[in-house]
């Protein structure tokens, strides 16, 4: 009898985590004998964790906060994504070894490629926020080629550093900035944590936008934040946080269990009613 295939979400804590519910609506689509389960390790734990994958027959799995630094410094092998973000979100034993991706600047391309093509003929993007997230959306604006990505913070020191990492063609800015900032941006993305659980200020105001900029949220709680809510007000396109969610998990599905899985409106209803109940 074949092995059942078994991977893995760790974080500290991980009840919130909403990736064993993808990954176990592919397993039962696809009739897959695999298995994916939240564990919880704290960080002292991590190292030995990472070290028994092989022995507890785990193929590999997803780590998540405040995983996602250690993780990378354990690994064996990370691939270019891995490295230009700093950060993993996704691990895989080959010959015994842990390699490593971040798979987060994949699935925001892969959302705005389903929901708004042609999105990256923007010749330029304001990014909002340099916290652990803006790295992987800068690192897929100029993978995308976007030549000029202008990232906002409210802490000046934390965006510098995030461009200065980049280099040429990112640059950095305090948020007094953003009347000049908008007005030419074809894509703005908010990565603050403002608008979680629909209260709060906005991270920038629609009105300063041109008529034709997409603009994209990563919160995804709720899923029509404030500030998505301003920007259709405003008459402007938007794609909301969650399909970045399930196109991230779709690279390490694929290489633990074998098959390239669909983001499906399916799976996105499944998780949308996950998110309506609260859980
Ligand atoms: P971090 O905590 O690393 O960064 C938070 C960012 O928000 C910082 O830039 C911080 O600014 C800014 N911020 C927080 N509070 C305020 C405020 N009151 N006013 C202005 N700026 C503020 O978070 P992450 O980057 O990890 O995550 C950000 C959001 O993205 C979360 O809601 C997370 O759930 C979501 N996310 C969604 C993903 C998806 O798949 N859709 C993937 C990853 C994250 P400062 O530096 O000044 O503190």
């Amino acid at each position: 009898m074949a092995e059942t295939l078994k991977a893995f979400v760790c974080g500290h804590p991980i009840a919130h985590s909403r990736s064993p519910k993808i990954h176990g609506h592919w397993l039962r689509q696809y009739g897959i004998d695999g298995s994916y389960e939240a564990v919880d390790v704290s960080p002292a734990d991590l190292p030995d964790f990472l070290k028994s994958l092989g022995k507890q027959g785990l193929r590999g799995g997803n780590v998540t906060i405040p995983h996602k630094e250690a993780a990378f410094a354990a690994a064996d092998h990370r691939d270019d994504a891995a490295e230009q973000i700093g950060a993993v979100n996704t691990l895989w034993l080959e010959e015994g070894r842990l390699f490593a991706s971040n798979t987060d600047a994949y699935g925001f391309a892969a959302n705005l490629d389903d929901r708004a093509p042609g999105w990256a003929s923007a010749s330029a993007a304001v990014v909002l926020g340099a916290g652990g997230s803006s790295r992987a959306i800068v690192h897929a604006l100029r993978s995308r080629g976007i030549g000029d990505v202008r990232v906002v913070n409210r802490t000046l020191s934390r965006a510098t550093e995030l461009a200065r990492h980049f280099g040429g063609g990112v640059s950095a800015h305090e948020p007094k900035a953003l009347p000049e900032l908008l007005g030419d941006a074809g894509l703005i993305v908010n990565t603050t944590s403002l608008g979680m659980k629909g209260v709060g200020e906005l991270p920038a105001d629609p009105e300063l936008m041109r008529d034709s900029a997409i603009v994209t949220d990563l919160v995804y709680v709720p899923l029509m934040t404030p500030f998505l809510a301003a920007a259709e007000r405003r008459g402007l396109k938007t794609v909301d946080g969650l399909g970045m969610l399930l196109h991230q998990a779709v690279p390490g599905f694929e290489r633990w269990f074998g098959r390239r899985p669909e983001v499906t409106a399916e799976l996105r209803a499944t998780i949308v009613a996950d998110l309506d109940a609260g859980r």
